[in-house]
This record gives structure tokens, sequence and C-alpha cells, in this order.
């Protein structure tokens, strides 16, 4: 699905040179590699703060933390996701309300949201599933007028674009009250283990959280909240710092990709093609531009409608081509997340894509002919 051997191949001279430094500097925790990556991060992003730490999951967990939610409190969330989301609000003992999913990006759904809230509503995690921003132009809107927090769940869409209906164009992660993203190895910017960071443009709201991610200390050995132990460390960061400069690069490569995908499929019965949502630049989307930079293909998710979809994922890896299904059951029917107040014809478009999709090997890599043996094998399988 990815080839993280054939990316290193290409900064493999910056990347050993900076991790050697660390190792001679033996600053391994924190220190200038992880401060550098942070200033470095937050100049891309054009954000304020990026608060560093130890992966995409603690890095949720910290900003409800931060946030000062409470046991009761309802998070809504999308029900079509990876569990990492739910699975932290349920631990702080939030209360998580998961609701349907849009057919076409595959993301929370607003008029889904605005059904959901009740008085105890406090904040929706909208998740930027596969590399494309949600709707947060409507998501905004809802949060505004009922006073609750919006936290964005960048773990797939670091370095998208989102242009507002007044055409501000901003990065994703930048826009809701604070996001979380993860460095893990197969994402857009991974690094080589484990990896993780907050971002807010709320400076009151940076001072807390680097107060949680250390124990809950702002002055050393005083625990004014209770805290975690969460910590990005200095090898990561400099191979975070040798990749960043290369993230559209890399982003452009898979919209690449992406795009000869589609000119294969296109027209193909029973295979949806993934659709590009965002306002962009403001051509036809389907072309995949690289000017709006609204999609980073994080994964190139196909629907197969004729059934299919199971026997292709077999058929694909029988002929030595990785597939993944990304997700094959929705939160709300998973046994730790299941609630009396789900009700089945609430997710009818979850409850259909679990069935439907498949995404394909998508990496900063792939060549033409990789390409064209995949789509062909996926073509003459799926009509046959
Ligand atoms: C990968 C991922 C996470 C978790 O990140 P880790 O670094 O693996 O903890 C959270 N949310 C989404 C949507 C993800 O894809």
């Amino acid at each position: 699905m990815v080839d993280l051997k054939g990316q290193y191949e290409q900064i493999k001279e910056q990347v050993d040179t900076s991790v050697l430094e660390v190792i001679h500097s033996t600053a391994f925790i924190n220190g200038p590699e992880v401060h550098s990556f942070q200033k470095e991060l937050e100049e891309y992003l054009n954000v304020k703060h990026v608060i560093p730490c130890a992966n995409g999951t603690d890095a949720l967990q910290i900003t409800m933390m931060g946030l000062g939610l409470e046991p009761g409190d309802e998070i809504i969330t999308a029900d079509f996701t990876f569990a990492a989301t739910v699975e932290v609000i349920a631990l702080l003992r939030l209360t998580p309300v998961l609701v349907d999913v849009d057919p076409d990006s595959f993301n929370i759904d607003p008029e889904a949201i605005k059904k959901a809230i009740t008085p105890k509503t406090k904040a929706i995690v909208p998740v930027h599933l596969f590399g494309q921003s949600a709707n947060m132009d409507a998501i905004m809107a809802i949060a505004k007028e009922h006073n609750l927090y919006v936290i964005e769940d960048n773990a797939q869409g670091i370095g998208a674009n989102y242009k507002f209906n007044d055409g501000t164009i901003v990065k994703t992660g930048t826009i809701g009250h604070v996001a979380s993203t993860s460095f893990f190895p197969s994402k857009n910017l991974g690094c080589y283990g484990d990896g993780g960071a907050i971002f807010t443009n709320d400076d009151d709201l940076a001072h807390t959280i680097r107060g949680v991610v250390n124990h809950g200390m702002y002055k050393r050995y005083h625990h004014d909240v209770v805290g975690v132990n969460s910590r990005l460390d200095a090898i990561q960061a400099a191979v975070l710092r040798a990749k960043l400069p290369n993230l559209d690069n890399y982003n452009n490569a898979r919209r690449s990709a992406a795009r000869k995908y589609n000119n294969a499929f296109n027209n193909i019965p029973n295979i949806i093609t993934p659709k590009v949502e965002g306002n962009g630049c403001g051509t036809n989307h389907n072309t995949i531009c690289d000017t709006c930079n609204c999609h980073v293909f994080h994964q190139y998710t196909l629907r197969i409608t004729n059934g299919k979809r199971d026997d292709l994922a077999q058929h694909l890896n029988d002929n030595g081509i990785p597939c993944g299904v990304y997700y094959p059951i929705p939160l709300h029917s998973q046994k730790a997340y299941r609630d009396d107040r789900y009700n089945e014809a609430d997710f009818p478009v979850t409850n259909q894509l679990i069935k439907e999709v498949i995404s394909l090997p998508m990496h900063t890599e792939l060549d033409d002919e990789q390409i064209a043996f995949i789509t062909k094998t996926v073509i003459e399988f799926v009509n046959s």
C-alpha cells in the first residue's frame, strides 16, 4: 500500500546525517531538533501554535483534555472513520455521538450533525477522511450557532487546503479551535516510528495543552492539572524536518497517481471513483487539479457497486496487489461503542459504504506501469 523504502532513498543523505547528529548531541527528548520542527510546521501551516506529541491518538485525547471537556459532555463525530477518534472520547468518559457521512466525500454530514445536537453537546470532531477536508463552512456555522468547539482530526489531511465559500484558502487543521494530526509512517507526513501534533491559533489553549502533554506541569514539579506524558522524540523530529520541505511534492505525487487511476476508471460500470468536493479553484474537480490542493489522497478509495468488493480484494491479493478496506465496520456497530441511542435508519450511507469501499495502493513512488497493472486487474475483474 505504501513504499517507504523508495521514498527514503530520495532523502537518505539528509535523514542519515540529521539522525546521526541527534545521536551525537544526545538531546533525545525535546531539544533543538523538536523545537525547529515545531517552528517549521507552524510556518508551513500558517498556524500560531504547533505542540508536538507522541502520536495522533494522544493528540486527540490531549485536545479534549485541554478544552476542559467533562464526563457526560457529548461529542459528535463521524461513524465512518478509524476508531482512534471515538476511542479517546470514550476513554475520557465523554459521550461519543456518531453520525452518518456524505456519500461523495465520505466526510461527516453537516445535516446529520444538526440532528444530533442536544443541550449536552460540547464539541464536533470532523475527520478529514482520506485526505479531503470535511465541509468546514457548514461545520463552523453550526458550531457558532450552538456554541460548540470544533476539533479537526487532521491525521489523514496534512498539507491539504480548504477554500471557504468566501474564497479564503487555509490549511486543514487550522480552521477549528484546535486540531490533531499523526506522523505514523504511512501518513502523508510520516516519521520512522510514532509521532503526532496538536495545532491551534488560541494562545491560552496552547499554553494549557503544553502543560497537559508534560504531566500537567507549568512550573517544574508543580502539577496544576492532570496531564499525560506525550512527547515527540528528537530522532523522529529529524526525519520529519527532512520530509516537511517535500510534503507539497509528496502530495502532488499522490494526486498525480489519483488522476491516473481516475482516468483509467472513468466511465467503467460498477466503479465509482473518489469525488473531490472542495470549491478549490472552481474547475471541474474530477480532473483533480494541483492548483487548489484540496485533496491530498491519503487513500485512493473506490466504491464497487455490484457486490463484488470482497471478491475483488481477494483477487487483488492473489495477483500481488495490496489493497485495504477502510473501514469494514461502522463505529456504531462496534461492540465497544454500541449505544441504545443509535438507530440503523440513521446510518444509511455508512452502512452502504462499508460494503462497497476498497482502497488501492497510494504513495509517492507509484509508477505508470504499476498503475496500469492495478487498473487493468481491477477493471477486468469487476466486470467479468
Ligand atoms: C492514524 C489516525 C489516527 C491515529 O494516529 P496514531 O498516530 O496512529 O495514534 C487518528 N485518526 C485518524 C483519522 C487516523 O487516520
